[in-house]
C-alpha cells in the first residue's frame, strides 16, 4: 500500500514538474526543438518553425547545407552533385523559393536524341513554337505516337494532383503500354528521357510519378538557378534568422526525447524532427531500411557544343551505359572556364568504375554524339540519389509525420523522391510539431 501511494506521488510529482516546466516555456524559443539534417527538407522545417516564431537546432553532418542539392566550383566551372533540375510549377518550389532571386535559367521543354548518327530534336511545340518542324520530322515514334503524346499532355493539365495521386499503383513501362504508346517512341524517347529522372532503366517507377512530373513539365520550365542548384539551399539558408546550426555533427540516435551525437553528448530536446533516413536513428523502428536508386555523373571541359539550344541529350541504345547528356554552359551560369561544361549521366554503370567508367563514357561521347574531344574534370558517384519507395504520395498530414510522442519524420522519404517531397514533408513535420505545441 505505501509503496503503490509512493509510486502515485512520484508520479504525480513528475507530471506537476513537466507541467510547470511547460508552462514556464512562455517564450517559444524556449521550446528544444531539433532538426536531424539541413538538406532541403530540413531547411524548409526550419522556415516554418521561424514563421511561427520558434528557434530550432540543426545538426547536419557535412560542413555545409544542402544534402543532395549540392555544386562544386572545380577547374573554374559550377558542377552540381548529379544533374538535376526544378520544375518550376513544383507548387510547394513555388510556396518556398523566390524564383527571380534564384535567377532561374530555363531549359527548353525538349530532349535532342542522338539516332543512327543524326540529331533529332523533339519537343512540346504548344509550349516553344520552335520546336514543332522538327519535332514533326523526326523520325523518332510514329505520326500516331505524336498525337498521343499531345493528348496525354491535355489529359494530364486536366488531372488534378490529388487525382493523380490516387490512381492505381503501376510502372510507368505498364501505363505507357496501356496508353498504346509504340515500342518505338518508348525505347526513343519515354526510356532514356525518364529512366534519366527516375535513375532506373526499367522504367519501373509508379507511374502516379510518371504523371506527376509529366504534369510538372508540362506546366512550367525545367530550369537551374544561374549559380547552379545548391542556389536552392543557400537561398533558404539565408532567409533563417534564428536557427541555431551544428555543422559536422553526426547524429548516432533519437530516443524519445534525448539526441545521442557521435561523440557520445547526450541532448535533452522536447521535439525532434528527423530529416533524413530515420532506420538507423530511431532503435526498434519498426520501418524497413531505405532502399535508394544509385547514379554516376561526369563532368567534362569541351571546346565546343554538339547541342547548341539548351536541351537534354539522350542516347536509346540498350547496351550504353550513358543515358544522357546536357551541356550547362548551354544556360547563363555565373562561374565558367570560357569553354563548354558536359555533363553525362549514368544511370546503370554496369558494374564499371573509376578509369574504365571514364574510358567507356568517352568511348560513347564519340560513337553517337560525334564529341571527339573531352577532358574529364570530375565523377560523382551518388549511391543514395532517390529512395525506392512502394507506395508514392504527395502530400501526408502534420499528424502523420509523429512517429513517437517527440519524433516526428520528414524528407523526400515520406512521400516522393523530388524537391517537391522534401518541401512538402519538411512543411508538415513543422506543422506536427506546432500542432502538438
Ligand atoms: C542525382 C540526383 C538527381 C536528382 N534529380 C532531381 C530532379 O531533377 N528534380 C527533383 O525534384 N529532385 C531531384 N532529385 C531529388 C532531390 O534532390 C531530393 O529529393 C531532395 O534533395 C531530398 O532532400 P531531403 O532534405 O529530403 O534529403 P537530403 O538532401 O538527403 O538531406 C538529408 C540531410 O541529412 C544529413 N544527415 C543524414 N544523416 C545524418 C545524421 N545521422 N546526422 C546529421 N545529419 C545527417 C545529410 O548530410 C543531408 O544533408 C535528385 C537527386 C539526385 C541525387
Amino acid at each position: 500500500m505505501l509503496t503503490l501511494i509512493t509510486i502515485k506521488n512520484t508520479n504525480f510529482v513528475y507530471i506537476y514538474i513537466k507541467l510547470v516546466k511547460q508552462k514556464y516555456r512562455v517564450n517559444k524559443k524556449d521550446y528544444r526543438i531539433h532538426i536531424i539534417g539541413a538538406g532541403i527538407s530540413g531547411l524548409i522545417a526550419a522556415t516554418v518553425l521561424e514563421q511561427k516564431g520558434y528557434s530550432p537546432v540543426i545538426f547536419e553532418t557535412t560542413y555545409r547545407v544542402g544534402g543532395r542539392v549540392k555544386t562544386d566550383i572545380i577547374s573554374g566551372y559550377q558542377l552540381d552533385h548529379g544533374f538535376q533540375v526544378l520544375l518550376t510549377a513544383y507548387p510547394a518550389a513555388k510556396k518556398y523559393l523566390d524564383y527571380e532571386a534564384l535567377e532561374l535559367q530555363n531549359f527548353l521543354p525538349g530532349a535532342s536524341i542522338f539516332k543512327n548518327g543524326k540529331q533529332e530534336v523533339i519537343g512540346d511545340p504548344m509550349r516553344d513554337v520552335s520546336l514543332l518542324f522538327s519535332t514533326l520530322a523526326a523520325n523518332i515514334g510514329t505520326v500516331a505516337d505524336k498525337l498521343k503524346i499531345l493528348k496525354l499532355n491535355i489529359n494530364l493539365k486536366k488531372k488534378t494532383i490529388a487525382e493523380i495521386f490516387s490512381d492505381k499503383e503501376q510502372s510507368t513501362f505498364s501505363y505507357l503500354k496501356e496508353l498504346d504508346f509504340s515500342s518505338d517512341i518508348i525505347n526513343d524517347f519515354f526510356k532514356p528521357f525518364f529512366s534519366g529522372i527516375f535513375l532506373e532503366d526499367k522504367l519501373e517507377t509508379s507511374s502516379r510519378m510518371f504523371q506527376f512530373v509529366y504534369k510538372m513539365f508540362g506546366e512550367g520550365n525545367a530550369a537551374l538557378p544561374k549559380a547552379g542548384i545548391e542556389e536552392i539551399p543557400r537561398q533558404l539558408l539565408r532567409k533563417l534568422k534564428s536557427t541555431t546550426f551544428h555543422y559536422d555533427t553526426f547524429v548516432s540516435s533519437i530516443l524519445d526525447s534525448k539526441i545521442v551525437l557521435a561523440d557520445g553528448q547526450e541532448i535533452e530536446s522536447d521535439f525532434t524532427i528527423i530529416a533524413t533516413d530515420a532506420s538507423n536513428l530511431v532503435p526498434n523502428l519498426k520501418t524497413k531500411p531505405i532502399a535508394w536508386q544509385s547514379c554516376d555523373t561526369l563532368c567534362f571541359e569541351t571546346e565546343k557544343r554538339t547541342i547548341n539550344k539548351p536541351l537534354i541529350g539522350l542516347i536509346p541504345f540498350q547496351d550504353t551505359i550513358i543515358n544522357n547528356i546536357f551541356y550547362y554552359t548551354s544556360l547563363k551560369t555565373k562561374v565558367s572556364a570560357g569553354k563548354e561544361l558536359l555533363s553525362v549521366t549514368v544511370v546503370n554503370n554496369q558494374g564499371l568504375s573509376g578509369k574504365a567508367l571514364i574510358d567507356r563514357v568517352q568511348q560513347e561521347l564519340t560513337k553517337f554524339c560525334g564529341i571527339t574531344t573531352s577532358t574529364f574534370i570530375k565523377h560523382y558517384s551518388i549511391p543514395k540519389s532517390l529512395p525506392k519507395l512502394s507506395e508514392l504520395h504527395y502530400d501526408i498530414s502534420p499528424s502523420d509525420t509523429r512517429l513517437t510522442k517527440n519524433i516526428y519524420l520528414a524528407g523526400d522519404i515520406q512521400l516522393n523522391g523530388s524537391l517537391n517531397a522534401a518541401i512538402i514533408a519538411g512543411e508538415k513535420a513543422a506543422l506536427g510539431v506546432i500542432e502538438n505545441l
